[in-house]
């Protein structure tokens, strides 16, 4: 940080693209420090993923560039995989609200994500910064220092507007992608993403096999249990003895990976198992996509890379004009983006200072170096795993925040140790009482 002496604040105009929790946060965070704050947001709403469609795409595996689109990934009946204490911003707690249409539980239904960020949004003003129907389709350097951001609006208009920084908050959930699959074009069953699944009906009595077992396909194949008539799970890790055996059905076998598929429908694993299958459904996870984003090359999506990025944050050769909020996985996001989005705001401001890009480059080419040495591949760069608590202390730090308190780290490890244990009832079955009431004391401190 700078000190108080040298500190000249600076207000900036800054576009945020996006306004689902990362544009909502990154605009409250920008406008308390100051800064002129415009929200593009392509959707006629704010919330992003958490605002649930029963459309899908033209494409249900989500590859053909010319398909429509849908934003959200939710299925209809989703509930938060975070408990509520966990997932909300730091100082606006998700705390059950009164009202016959909310959800009090701990792990609540998507509609209840979507009502408190609009409560969020509401309590700090941000959706008269957001111009809605705006769908950014260029940004790209202009000149030194200034930002020009194409955007069509809903009645086919193309506009441009100038900004002396964009923060790039458009979500990591929407761009399918696929596993390779040796001999897929001859092969006649249905293929979809778990993009597109939305309820398990369609596949009643099918043969299904879901590739993928993280999120999304744990829960998918919890709702095909009672209705599919198999389900093979083709699983790159299939560590069988970290599941909950007795929330695994007998219609339910583990597999290693496809090896491949004919055209007979039959589907091949690399453990030489065979089975006649009516659908693949790809739970294989998402890619960065930006699509209007131009640099020059300067910042890179390679093998779902995003690079080179200081911190996830910031590109070395464009800091601070340009930056990046919620780009990490495996993490508990809303606080992220909160952390992030007050650094950017606190460097855009000059309160907080960036090290010289020569020494953020060399942060950048030791972390790679890291990841090689750690044997972690460059589509999980992004991927903060264990690190996520140093993660955060370092951005608290950095932006002179409290340190990212203790029960919360011990409140994801909770959770997660729960989910594997019991993952059909770890929503509505817990052991980690005092963690709560650790939280709703902390929570007191910003009760209004
Ligand atoms: P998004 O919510 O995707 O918002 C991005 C916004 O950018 C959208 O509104 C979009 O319309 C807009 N946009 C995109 N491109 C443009 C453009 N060119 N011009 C203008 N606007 C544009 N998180 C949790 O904390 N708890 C959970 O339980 C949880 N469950 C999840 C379950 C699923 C199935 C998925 C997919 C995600 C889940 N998440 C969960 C993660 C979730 O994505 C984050 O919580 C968070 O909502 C992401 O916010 P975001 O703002 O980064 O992206």
């Amino acid at each position: 940080m700078l000190s108080p002496l040298n500190f000249l604040p600076t207000s900036r105009r800054v576009a945020v693209i996006g306004a689902g929790a990362g544009g909502l946060v990154t605009a409250r965070e920008l406008g308390r420090e100051g800064h002129q704050v415009v929200v593009f947001e392509r959707n006629t709403r704010i919330g992003g993923t958490w605002v649930y469609s029963s459309e899908i795409e033209s494409d249900p595996l989500g590859v053909d560039p010319n398909r429509t689109r849908i934003h959200s990934s939710l299925y209809k009946s989703l509930r938060t995989n975070l408990p509520r204490e966990l997932m909300g911003v730091r100082d606006y707690p998700f705390v059950p609200r009164e009202g016959e249409d909310r959800d009090p539980r701990r792990f609540p239904s998507h509609r209840e994500v979507l009502k408190y960020l609009e409560d969020f949004a509401n309590e700090f003003g941000i959706c008269k910064l957001v111009r809605f129907g705006t769908e950014v389709v260029f940004a790209g350097l202009e000149e030194v220092g200034k930002w020009r951001v194409e955007f069509r609006c809903e009645n086919g208009d193309v506009d441009e507007d100038l900004f002396d920084a964009l923060v790039v908050c458009v979500g990591n959930y929407s761009q399918p992608r696929v596993a390779e699959i040796p001999g897929i074009d001859g092969w006649p069953g249905e293929q979809l993403h778990s993009h597109n699944y939305r309820d398990p009906e369609p596949f009643r009595g099918k043969v299904v096999v879901l590739i993928g077992y993280s999120s999304s396909g744990t829960d998918i194949c919890q709702e095909l249990i009672g209705v599919a008539k198999e389900i093979h799970i083709a699983w790159r890790s299939a560590k069988t003895e970290l599941l909950d055996t007795e929330s695994i059905n007998s219609n339910v076998s583990f597999h290693p990976m496809i090896e491949s598929v004919h055209k007979d429908g039959a589907v091949v694993f690399q453990d030489g198992c065979t089975v006649s299958a009516d659908v693949i459904l790809h739970c294989t996870g998402y890619k960065y996509h930006f699509p209007f984003l131009e640099t020059n090359g300067i910042v890179t999506v390679d093998n779902n890379r995003v690079g080179p990025l200081y911190k996830h944050v910031f590109p070395p050769a464009l800091a601070p004009g340009l930056s990046f909020v919620g780009l990490p996985f495996k993490v508990v996001p809303f606080p992220l983006f909160e952390l992030q989005s007050n650094w950017i705001a606190g460097v855009l401001s000059n309160r907080i200072a960036l090290p010289s890009k020569e020494e953020m480059l060399a942060d950048v080419k030791a972390f790679y170096k890291d990841l090689e040495a750690l044997g972690k591949p460059k589509h999980r760069t992004h991927d903060l795993g264990d690190c996520l608590p140093a993660y955060f202390d370092w951005l608290a730090a950095v932006c002179g925040c409290p340190a990212y308190e203790e029960w919360r780290k011990e409140m994801y490890i909770a959770t997660h140790m729960n989910k594997v244990a019991n993952l059909k009832s770890y929503r509505d079955d817990w052991h980690d009482n005092e963690l709560i009431r650790q939280a709703y004391e902390e929570f007191r401190k910003y009760a209004t």
